[in-house]
C-alpha cells in the first residue's frame, strides 16, 4: 500500500531524514584511508544517538534461513561491492577506494533512507565519473517526481541516463516508498517505461536510489548472505536520498 503522509506525519519525518543527512555531513568530514568500516559504522552510530536517532538498519531481518539480521548501523560497501556491505574491523578503507554508503535513521517513529558513495584520497578519473554519473542519475530522475507523473517516468529518466553514459544499472534492487515503514510501496526500479506505475501525489515520500556499475549489471551475494557484489569485479557506486513529492516540485528530504 502507499502512504500518503498528513502535514504532521510529514513534519515527523523531516527529522529522521536530517539526521541521515548530517551523518553524510560528518561522515565525509572523518573518512580517510587507514580507517576500518567498523570505525566508521561506530561514528555514524554515535552521531546518529547524539541527535536523537536510532539506527534502523541494525537488527534488519534477513529473510535468510541461516543468514543473521544485519548487524551495524550502516552498509559500506567499497569498489566492487555494490551495496550490503557488512562493516568489519578487518576491512580497510584504502587510498583510492570508492566508499558506499547506506544509512537508515528512525526518528519519531518515521525513517530517512540516503546512501552517497565517497572517494577516499586520490582515486582514477574513471572511478570519479562513475560517481558522478550516478549522482547526476538520481537528479535526471526526480525532474520526473511530480504529481500526475507515474513511478515509471522516474524510472526511465534514470535508467536512460545511466545507459546513454555506457554504465549500467542493477536491476535485482529498487528504491522504494518509505515512512512508518523502511520498505513501503511502491518498489521504484532504476530502469522502466515512461507512463507506467502508479501515479505520484502530494504527500507520498520516495527513497530513489540509482546503482550504477562501470561493467555490465550481472551482481551476486557473497556468502555472508549480504554483500552484493559486481560479477565482473568492476565498480559500482551508489546515490540516494529520500524525497517527497509536493504540489510542485519534489522537496530532498536528506539533504543538508
Ligand atoms: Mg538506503
Amino acid at each position: 500500500m502507499v502512504t500518503i503522509k498528513s502535514k504532521k506525519e510529514i513534519e515527523l519525518m523531516r527529522e529522521a531524514c536530517k539526521i541521515t543527512g548530517l551523518v553524510y555531513k560528518e561522515i565525509e568530514k572523518v573518512i580517510k584511508p587507514g580507517m576500518s568500516t567498523l570505525e566508521l559504522d561506530h561514528f555514524a552510530e554515535k552521531v546518529i544517538k547524539e541527535n536523537g536517532g536510532i539506527p534502523a538498519q541494525k537488527g534488519y531481518p534477513s529473510g535468510m534461513r541461516g543468514v543473521p539480521d544485519f548487524p551495524a548501523t550502516l552498509c559500506v560497501s567499497i569498489n566492487d561491492e555494490v551495496i550490503h556491505g557488512i562493516p568489519s574491523a578487518h576491512k580497510i578503507i584504502q587510498d583510492g577506494d570508492l566508499v558506499s554508503v547506506d544509512l537508515v535513521v528512525l526518528k519519531n517513529g518515521f525513517n530517512g533512507d540516503a546512501a552517497r558513495t565517497f572517494i577516499v584520497g586520490n582515486a582514477s578519473e574513471n572511478a570519479r565519473k562513475l560517481v558522478e554519473i550516478t549522482k547526476q542519475a538520481f537528479f535526471e530522475g526526480i525532474k520526473y517526481a511530480v504529481p500526475g507523473n507515474r513511478i515509471g517516468d522516474i524510472s526511465h529518466a534514470i535508467g536512460e541516463f545511466v545507459e546513454n553514459k555506457g554504465y549500467s544499472v542493477v536491476r535485482e534492487f529498487q528504491g522504494h516508498g518509505i515512512g512508518r515503514e523502511m520498505h513501503e510501496d511502491p518498489g521504484i526500479p532504476n530502469y522502466g517505461k515512461p507512463g507506467k506505475g502508479i501515479r505520484l501525489e502530494p504527500g507520498m515520500t520516495l527513497a530513489i536510489e540509482p546503482m550504477v556499475i562501470e561493467g555490465n549489471n550481472d551482481i551476486y551475494q557473497d556468502d555472508d548472505g549480504w554483500t552484493i557484489l559486481t560479477d565482473d569485479g568492476s565498480l559500482s557506486a551508489h546515490y540516494e536520498n529520500t524525497i517527497l513529492i509536493t504540489e510542485k516540485e519534489p522537496e530532498i528530504l536528506t539533504l543538508v
